[in-house]
């Protein structure tokens, strides 16, 4: 491990090796830029570092779920699965940064602890866990929308004296499950998928259930090479077709409306989509995001689907969600999930009707009793899209942290940057399309946004580049006027903040779709940067 940042002055800090970092960190040194890179972990990968569960694998296909911006690495690597497993993902991670050499930029487990613009010297004072203060010119937070796992709100945790896991830190060792009695709380698409896993090992396993998520099946399957052979010759135009769909990535997309075809249609397109696994059904109508009535056909349709496979009416009952729009909250996909809870090893149980109480010495008691655990798994989320930056002190203009300034909510303009924090830039922010798009495209847009303005910056001999006031403000309306239409604010999750104690809630991610965004990030170049204020000296400098 390499600990050779200190003291340094650089051009550039980024923060984060997963895909936004390792693709920064990159860019910026083919750019000539003198980098320090900070990772929290002890290596590359970002989340798919952490998050080792048994069963962590992406839920978009692994051809699209990786970088364009190298040719090399994506003549050289070859996807196995169409999903990739968390495995096969921090290889991945492993071989693109062994490949372009990025490694030796890292200072790994070393938490950045603050970061404080220097107004008099125009720079970023970055400070690390290890007490050590590096001076930047530019600071990239790559620090991704899922980085901060959180553990439920439930008294007792630290009592419980059985094997404590947690999905998002897990251990870098196996865990066996055989002969053990297992506990999960959380069913959202970590839950899920170390359930169905779990199920196949443990002697028994509760899962502790409040609110049921929608999941359909993945059918993942092994990559053929002849069809690998074919996507190495055609990423170029693989890519572009996924820069320009609404999701970022080649998953089928349509013009067609629910309404606009009849009722055996729908339930033909419907089947098709079930069969085809994958995301495939929310591509299959336009207007699932945003009709109502067509968007509860749908959740109709699923939950038959659970009555179809679950063989006790009360437990199908239970596993149905309702309340809230299908893919509002993040859709899942599973290898099995609801055939699980056939298995006579596995009990669900419901936390609305029979709330969690506390965690006790031996396990968790819900309001009709104690379940005894060896084992208690947390697949309970995270702090997401802003938890990162506000985990600890970022402070600008005027002592302003962004604690202070997302005191309402996140703003910024479009995810980008933030008015009163000059030459400071995030990837996949949380007002971009972040959860909602392909987060590699997304990273590399980003990434590329920022080199196109650090470029402007040097050509015109400006120091400081910051949005105007009015240009966040403009974004923030643009994203809320987008967001009321969209069904997704209607449910409680970790988009709108719901599922973090105080936070501001609300949907503040960017719902127009990833080329739209694109055209938003390549307008506010080619407009000649009207929306920043740049200094050069002391002095405010017109853009362009
Ligand atoms: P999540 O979707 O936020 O789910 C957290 C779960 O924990 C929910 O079921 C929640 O219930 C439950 N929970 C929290 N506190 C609780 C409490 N006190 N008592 C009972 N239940 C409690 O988090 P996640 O599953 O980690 O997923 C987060 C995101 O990670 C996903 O949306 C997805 O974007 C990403 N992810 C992707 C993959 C993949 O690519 N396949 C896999 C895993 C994760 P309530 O909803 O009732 O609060």
């Amino acid at each position: 491990m390499k600990n050779g940042n200190a003291g340094q002055r650089v051009d550039l800090v980024v923060v984060g090796a997963g895909f936004g970092g390792l693709y920064a960190v990159y860019k910026f040194r083919e750019m000539g830029l003198r980098i320090a890179a900070f990772e929290a972990g002890g290596d590359v990968g970002g989340v798919w570092y952490w998050n080792r569960y048994p069963g962590a694998r992406v839920d978009l296909p692994s051809i699209d779920y990786s970088y364009s911006f190298s040719p090399e690495v994506e003549q050289e690597w070859t996807w196995s699965e169409e999903f990739a497993s968390q495995p096969e993902l921090l290889a991945y991670f492993n071989f693109v940064a062994d490949r372009l050499d990025l490694r030796k930029h890292y200072q790994f487990n070393t938490r950045v602890t603050r970061a404080v613009w220097d107004e008099v010297r125009k720079l970023w004072k970055v400070t690390t866990d290890r007490g050590e203060t590096i001076e930047a010119t530019y600071c990239v937070m790559a620090t991704g929308p899922l980085s901060i796992p959180r553990d439920p709100e439930i008294p007792g945790i630290d009592s419980y004296k059985g094997q404590l896991l947690r999905a998002g830190k897990w251990p870098h060792h196996p865990v066996d499950f055989t002969g053990k009695r297992v506990g999960v709380i959380g069913t959202g698409s970590t839950g899920i998928q170390i359930v169905q896993e779990v199920g196949r090992q443990a002697d028994e396993l509760f899962v502790f259930q409040r609110t049921p998520s929608f999941t359909m099946p993945m059918r993942n399957q092994k990559l053929d090479p002849d069809y690998v052979a074919d996507v190495k010759r055609n990423y170029a135009g693989i890519r572009e077709a996924a820069r320009n769909s609404p999701n970022g990535g080649v998953r089928p997309w349509t013009t067609r409306a629910f309404f606009s075809v009849t009722p055996s249609r729908r339930r033909e397109l419907l089947e098709d989509a079930w069969k085809s696994g994958g995301l495939t059904m929310l591509g299959t109508f336009t207007d699932l995001l945003s009709n109502e009535e067509a968007n509860e056909h749908v959740a109709e349709f699923v939950r038959g689907k659970i009555d179809g496979v679950v063989t006790d009416s009360v437990t199908a009952e239970k596993l149905k969600p309702r309340g809230y729009p299908i893919f509002a909250r993040r859709p899942c996909l599973d290898t099995g999930y609801y055939e699980t809870f056939n298995q006579p090893n596995v009990r669900l149980i419901d936390c609305v009707t029979d709330p969690i109480v506390e965690i006790t010495e031996h396990g968790v008691r819900t309001q009709s009793g104690e379940t005894e655990l060896d084992m208690l798994i947390f697949a309970t989320g995270y702090d997401g899209l802003t938890g990162a930056l506000t985990a600890f002190d970022v402070v600008g203009r005027n002592g302003c942290t962004v604690n202070e300034k997302w005191k309402e909510g996140a703003r910024s303009y479009l995810g980008l940057m933030m008015e009163g924090f000059p030459n400071l830039f995030m990837t996949t922010g949380p007002n971009g399309p972040a959860a909602l798009a392909n987060i590699v495209r997304i990273s590399e847009n980003d990434v590329d946004w920022i080199a196109n303005a650090i470029t402007h910056m040097a050509d015109h001999g400006l120091d400081t580049i910051e949005p105007t006031r009015k240009a966040e403000d403009d974004w923030m309306a643009l994203v809320l006027k987008l967001a009321q239409r969209s069904l997704l604010s209607k449910a409680k999750t970790w988009y709108v903040g719901t599922n973090v104690k105080d936070k501001a809630q609300g949907l503040t991610l960017f719902t127009g779709g990833f080329p739209r965004y694109r055209e938003y990030c390549a307008a506010a170049i080619q407009n000649g940067y009207r929306d920043f204020v740049f200094e050069r000296g002391r002095k405010p400098v017109a853009a362009a």
